[in-house]
Order: structure tokens, then C-alpha cells, then sequence
């Protein structure tokens, strides 16, 4: 099942709901709005990725100018 990533357009909290329908309406667990914006590619981006390979890599990548493996081209 497919989670996916919302910001909630009244109070901007950010939210992560399993989407099984997408006519299924969606609601902040906050305000309880039902307008949120969907983040598209969230999983491409590197917040949880960043820190496991500058520790991993070191120095030794030269500056890391690739992708850091965050884009899976290896
Ligand atoms: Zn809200």
C-alpha cells in the first residue's frame, strides 16, 4: 500500500497517510481540513540518507559530487 506524504493547507502539518483509494478523502490529524496538498517524490530526497553516508564515505569519495546514493544510479 502506498503512504503518502500531505501538508495540510491550513495549519501546514505535515502528515503521512496509506492511501488505498485515492478518491478517499483525506483529513489533517491536526485542524481536521480536508484541503492538504499531496508531496509528489518524497522518497527521492535524502533526509534520512544524508547522514549515513557522509559518515560511511568520508573523505575518500572526493566531495561526494555524484549523488551520494540517494538516486540509486549505482
Ligand atoms: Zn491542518
Amino acid at each position: 500500500m502506498p503512504i503518502y506524504e500531505y501538508i495540510c493547507d491550513d495549519c501546514k502539518v505535515h502528515f503521512e497517510k496509506i492511501v488505498i483509494n485515492k478518491q478517499q478523502e483525506i483529513a489533517c490529524p491536526k485542524c481536521f481540513s480536508k484541503r492538504a496538498t499531496i508531496q509528489l517524490s518524497v522518497f527521492a530526497t535524502s533526509g534520512s540518507n544524508s547522514g549515513s553516508s557522509t559518515s560511511s564515505g568520508g573523505f575518500s569519495g572526493g566531495g561526494g559530487g555524484c549523488c551520494g546514493g540517494g538516486c540509486g544510479c549505482h
